[in-house]
């Protein structure tokens, strides 16, 4: 039995194990996505499932299934419980999730290797064998992070003295946009999008390393890739010519000015009415000397009221958000593959709509560096250049590791009304619906790269679940990966 769990929509992985192990004779009963626990329990029950497998694609899921483990244990299960999904990992496996159940608990990579743990796992001779060398690995990675624990942190206060004290002034000075406010872009031309096309995630979602176009050639993986990516071609013309799907884009340019670490949004140049406050995060990890901690507000000027004494950075800066989606309309065919058993098209389709969202944030990004925005009119890039975000300016996107925080799309989402403006939604675990959409904030600054946040202190999170508006237990939740 496989589920995505609930709060979380992709399924893309967990679709191809199911498709793996249906070639290798076992029977798979797929809940579909956003699937609360007792559904799973209760289904798992129900059927007489011989193993469960969870997927997740955004780090709230993976809280989600350490309850899902602790459930089993409390409702005396004994059931196998594979664990997979892009933010899932041996190390948080065996670290969260393993130690709240007594069954056996394998954290499987990725489909290819699918088979050969279920296999294991329900083998009569080679079961306890399996479970024993799993535990004991698991065991040993609790030991190594244990010994570890102590990652050195600086206090709060300490890694904002030592924030990074950028320019704001000569080539760095501030670029009002051309045009501010909200900005809706309906139907996309998608043979256009195709154009801004990043293959190389393509085949990472069909389990085939290497980038493209060397994959094509590859000695091991080539002619595997080369016909998972004439058939995508062939659909993605099609799609294209039939319409199978719609592409919307809904952005914002604002005034904007750092206060501390969050980022403010204003409603017009007077800066007064505060549209919304994007609740930033600071490294507390201890730095070289000479580098800062940093944090994305850093890459926005201060305020000239915000009060830091610091009047020389000061400067009216602006900032902006985006929400993109190329999901619209895709159950339609979806349920057509479906009715046919098409397994293989129907994970096709959700591969390129995902592609078709990245390159039309790549494409829109362009779009307001050159036009909307238009601190870079002048620039000129080729695909590679593109795709390899050589430009200047980030478009940091929340869940990423310089803003980890998942909640502030929900602010984005108010922000530029992306249910009205785009079709786009959020689950209770802020994964966005259609599954194939992008989002996130522009910086325009030529400094602005992206960073991790890595560990933060508890003063941190207290701070941030105070300027959130959230009690420190639902802060340790959403930051959970981070502390
Ligand atoms: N060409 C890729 C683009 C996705 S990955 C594709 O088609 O799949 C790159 C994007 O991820 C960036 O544009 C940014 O939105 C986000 N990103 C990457 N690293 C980040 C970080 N450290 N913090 C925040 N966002 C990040």
């Amino acid at each position: 039995m496989v589920a995505t769990v609930k709060g979380d929509v992709h399924d893309i992985g967990k679709n191809i194990v199911g498709v793996v192990l249906g070639c290798n004779g076992y029977e798979i009963i797929d809940l579909g996505v956003m699937v609360p626990a007792d559904k799973i329990l209760h289904a798992a029950k129900e059927h007489g499932a011989q193993a469960i497998g969870l997927s997740g694609l955004i780090t709230p899921s993976l809280e989600e299934m350490s309850h899902i483990a602790a459930e089993m244990q409390r409702q005396g299960f004994d059931l196998p419980l594979l664990i997979g999904g892009a933010t899932t990992s041996r190390a948080h496996t065996a670290i969260k999730i393993a130690p709240n159940y007594k069954g056996p608990v394998v954290y499987v990579p990725d489909a290819s290797r699918a088979v050969g743990v279920v296999t294991k796992l329900l083998s009569l001779d080679m079961r306890d064998g399996y479970v024993e060398e799993v535990a004991a690995d698991y065991e040993k990675v609790r030991g190594q992070h244990a010994s570890k624990k102590g990652v050195a942190l600086v206090s709060l206060e300490a890694a904002r003295a030592n924030r990074a004290k950028l320019e704001f002034a000569g080539s760095a000075a501030p670029v009002k946009p051309k045009q501010l406010g909200v900005t809706v872009l309906e139907k996309l031309d998608l043979a256009e999008l195709e154009k801004y096309i990043d293959w190389s995630p393509f085949f990472q979602t069909w389990d085939l390393a290497g980038s493209y176009p060397k994959i094509l050639d590859d000695a091991v993986v080539g002619e595997a890739a080369r016909n998972v990516f004439s058939d995508g071609q062939a659909m993605l013309q099609q799609l294209i010519v039939e319409k199978w799907i719609s592409a919307n884009a809904v952005f914002g340019l604002f005034p904007a000015n750092a206060v501390g670490d969050d980022i403010v949004f204003f409603s017009d140049e007077t800066r007064g009415k505060p549209l919304m406050t994007w609740h930033g995060l600071r490294q507390q990890q201890e730095r070289p000397t000479g580098k800062p901690h940093q944090c994305l507000s850093d890459f926005v000027a201060p305020g000239v009221s915000s009060g830091t004494g610091d009047t020389a950075r000061c400067a009216a800066d602006f900032a902006g958000a985006f929400a993109v989606t190329a999901g619209l309309g895709i159950e339609r065919k979806l349920a057509e593959f479906e009715a046919q058993h098409d397994d293989y098209r129907a994970i096709m389709l959700k591969s390129l709509a995902d592609r078709l969202a990245e390159a039309a944030a790549e494409w829109l990004h362009e779009r307001v560096r050159k036009d909307y925005w238009g601190y870079a009119s002048g620039e000129s890039m080729d695909s590679a250049a593109l795709i390899a975000e050589k430009y200047r300016g980030i478009r940091p996107a929340p869940g990423y590791p310089a803003c980890p925080d998942h909640t502030s799309k929900g602010g984005l989402f108010r922000l530029l009304d992306a249910p009205k403006n785009a079709g786009m939604n959020l689950t209770e675990s802020y994964a966005m619906m259609p599954a194939a959409s992008v989002a996130g904030f522009y910086l325009a600054h030529p400094e602005a790269r992206y960073f991790a946040v890595g560990k933060i202190g508890r003063d941190q999170l207290q701070d941030w679940a105070q300027r959130a508006g959230f009690s420190v237990a639902e802060a340790e939740k959403w930051l959970a990966p981070l502390l």
